[in-house]
């Protein structure tokens, strides 16, 4: 019992070595890509998706200093969260939330990254508790690829007016995944688009729409040179996802 325990200690400050070397590797690279495009790197936000990672990892990145984590399934976020209690984290769901887990999902996440459909905002306004707002982001749909899920870029727009105007939402900002491309170069202008759809929006509004959550561990240093005031990194922060 006692050796068991010893190698286990062992072995997650290994993890502890390995992610704090990523995250430092990371926020060099944040600083730079902020630099290029005359930003401070305070404004840029890591969140660090621990999909398919163990709570030991979450415990690593946060040692190291990560505040937001993101989940992609309501179930895997319900089954880590207990384990995590003492921890101050700043829970972000970035994955499909299916209307019959919104109930779930409202004790489980801090804000829902998402919200790629008017009857999904709609669901989470009607359940969120009286008297609660909960933040969300809209996800919008920039790549053409059918299985996608987000709003098509040109409805964005008449919907960010209509969940303004629900009473139980909070309209941060928007998200996106671009395609994936094996030059990062290539997902700038689906970064750019999705800014001007959110400075669009906040003209229209007269509204700052202050989140953009936009970039992965392949092409996080472009969305910050278009604008990202987050970046979601899974594979960057904790290695490859181990098969689910
Ligand atoms: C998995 C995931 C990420 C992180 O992907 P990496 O390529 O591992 O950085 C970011 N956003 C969403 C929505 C994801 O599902």
């Amino acid at each position: 019992m006692e050796l068991r325990g010893r190698g286990k200690i062992a072995a997650v400050s290994e993890l502890d070595r390995t992610v704090a070397a990523n995250l430092h590797r990371i926020r060099k690279c944040i600083a730079r890509a902020a630099e290029v495009a005359d930003r401070r790197p305070e404004e840029v936000t890591l969140v660090a998706v621990s999909k398919m990672q163990p709570v030991e990892a979450i415990r690593a990145a946060y040692a190291a200093g990560v505040r937001h984590f993101g989940e992609n399934r309501v179930q895997e976020c319900a089954a880590k969260r207990p384990h995590l209690a003492d921890l101050a984290i700043t829970w972000h769901l970035v994955g499909p939330l299916q209307s019959n887990k919104v109930r779930r999902s409202m004790g489980l996440f801090d804000r829902i990254d998402s919200v790629h459909s008017l009857e999904l905002a709609q669901k989470i306004s009607t359940i969120a508790e009286e008297g609660r707002r909960i933040p969300i982001l809209l996800e919008v749909r920039m790549d053409t690829a059918p299985t996608k899920a987000g709003l098509e870029p040109d409805e964005v727009p008449d919907i960010a007016g209509a969940v303004l105007e629900m009473p139980h939402l909070d309209l941060r900002g928007l998200m996106c995944v671009p395609p994936y491309f094996a030059e990062a170069d290539q997902a700038r202008v689906s970064f750019h688009h999705l800014r001007e759809i959110r400075d669009a929006m906040a003209r229209r509004f007269e509204m700052l729409f202050p989140a953009l959550s936009m970039g992965m561990s392949h092409d996080f240093e472009v969305a910050i040179e278009e604008g990202a005031t987050e970046v979601r990194l899974g594979t960057a922060v904790f290695g490859a996802r181990p098969p689910g």
